[in-house]
């Protein structure tokens, strides 16, 4: 790894932010007031190859990386716009798909995941299983060569702007103990195929749905990867998704930070900026600190996880996903105390992300699930539950 991006990297970077700058925050923030998508800047990523960037060359994406993928979303999310869809449909569907899926498979899934002109969700978690995905109930079972699916999930995200969804469930064989996961791709106009709104307190473009599948009809090539071995394929998958999530969390700390200096360097309410008090100062500064510590962690994971080594991008993937959702937290919030009133007032662009950054700390995996991990599998202490 090293810490001096490419030229092709670097390139990137730049042309990134400067499509986020195009339309930044207010323009997310404008879509998601009016419960909109944001159907143009998804469109205009897509086009460009970015959305894509991580997929294969040969069904259309850009041959690249998770490392790429990342810098994507790190550079939008800056910029006020992050897609959190990004996280689900090119990461972790694509990343699934191009590593486990059939040719078949890869050309009818991956070149519209690529530009952006199909998007997939992942349905994963249930409403009696939550973060214990070892619970879930969703089955598959065999009829003829079909499958038929039944059963629910909650909390999915963008339902209403996908084709398909990436559902994970058991067969009937494999109906309880040990999660032996199946991994079926579920068209969003399927017969038996319901999806519910949840009304959520948070202003973001992306609606979150509970899902009713009842005896869903698909075809046997639904299934991604093979019906036994599909544990390590759900992970493989997973990595990108916690790659991607710090991404988001990290660009958006980022444009907290940025706005709170900005506003610091300006303010002045005693004859000079309150930028000069080292009570709003140092809490900007530590938080800039912990933001490109997390930064580099979510680099090594992308590094070791483009390098194949899934069991070690594991483990960086969950610390780099822990410190970006930390840093995003407090970087909000220094932002806003730094604006004082201004920080609640729309017209500074900082107070939704209170709730969204306090997101990142929640899903798509919480905080406490990270440290379970990193005190078993790193520190070798017992399982506590
Ligand atoms: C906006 C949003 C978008 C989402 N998008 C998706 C999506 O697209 N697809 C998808 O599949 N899911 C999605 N999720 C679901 C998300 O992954 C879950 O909310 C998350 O994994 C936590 O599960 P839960 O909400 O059921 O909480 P629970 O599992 O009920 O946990 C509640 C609390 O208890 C803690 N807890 C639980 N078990 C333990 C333990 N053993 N040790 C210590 N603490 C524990 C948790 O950390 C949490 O703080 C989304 C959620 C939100 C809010």
């Amino acid at each position: 790894m090293s810490f001096i991006e490419t030229d092709e990297q670097q390139a990137l970077r730049g042309a990134v932010a400067q499509l986020g700058a195009k339309y930044g925050y207010e323009y997310s923030t404008a879509k998601a007031r009016a419960d909109e998508s944001l159907t143009e800047l998804w469109a205009e990523v897509g086009g460009l190859g970015y959305l894509g960037v991580n997929l294969p060359e040969e069904y259309g994406g850009g041959g690249q990386g998770m490392y790429e993928l990342a810098i994507v979303q790190e550079e939008l999310s800056a910029a006020g716009c992050g897609l959190l869809m990004m996280v689900v449909s090119p990461a972790i569907c694509g990343t699934v798909i191009s590593r486990f899926g059939t040719d078949e498979q890869k050309g009818r899934w991956l070149p519209g995941l690529a530009d952006g002109s199909s998007i997939m969700a992942f349905g994963i978690t249930e409403p009696d299983a939550g973060s214990n995905s070892h619970r879930i109930t969703t089955t598959a079972r065999r009829d003829g060569s079909d499958w038929l699916l039944s059963g629910q999930k909650v909390f999915i995200s963008g339902v209403d702007v996908a084709d398909n969804v990436l559902i994970i469930c058991r067969t009937e064989d494999a109906r309880t103990g040990t999660l032996k996961p199946v991994l079926l791709v579920v068209p969003t106009d399927s017969h038996g195929f319901e999806k519910t709104k949840i009304e959520m307190d948070l202003v973001a473009p992306d609606n979150q749905y509970q899902l009713f599948m009842e005896d869903v009809r698909l075809p046997a090539d639904a299934l991604v990867g093979q019906e036994d071995a599909a544990i390590a394929q759900l992970f493989a998958g997973l990595n990108p998704e916690r790659i991607m999530a710090s991404a988001y969390a990290v660009g958006m700390g980022r444009y907290a930070i940025d706005k709170g200096a900005g506003y610091a360097r300006e303010r002045e309410v005693w004859g000079k900026p309150i930028g000069t008090h080292q009570g709003v100062s140092h809490p900007l500064a530590q938080t800039h600190i912990e933001l490109e510590m997390a930064k580099l962690m979510m680099q090594k994971a992308a590094t070791l996880y483009d390098g194949g080594l899934d069991i070690e991008a594991g483990e960086a993937a969950n610390m780099a996903k822990y410190a970006a959702a930390e840093a995003a937290v407090k970087a909000v919030d220094a932002a806003v105390q730094t604006h004082g009133g201004n920080g609640l007032a729309s017209e500074y662009g900082l107070g939704t992300l209170i709730a969204a950054s306090r997101l990142m700390r929640i899903a798509p995996v919480s905080r406490e699930m990270i440290l379970n991990f990193v005190a078993q599998h790193s520190l070798g202490l017992p399982k506590s539950y």
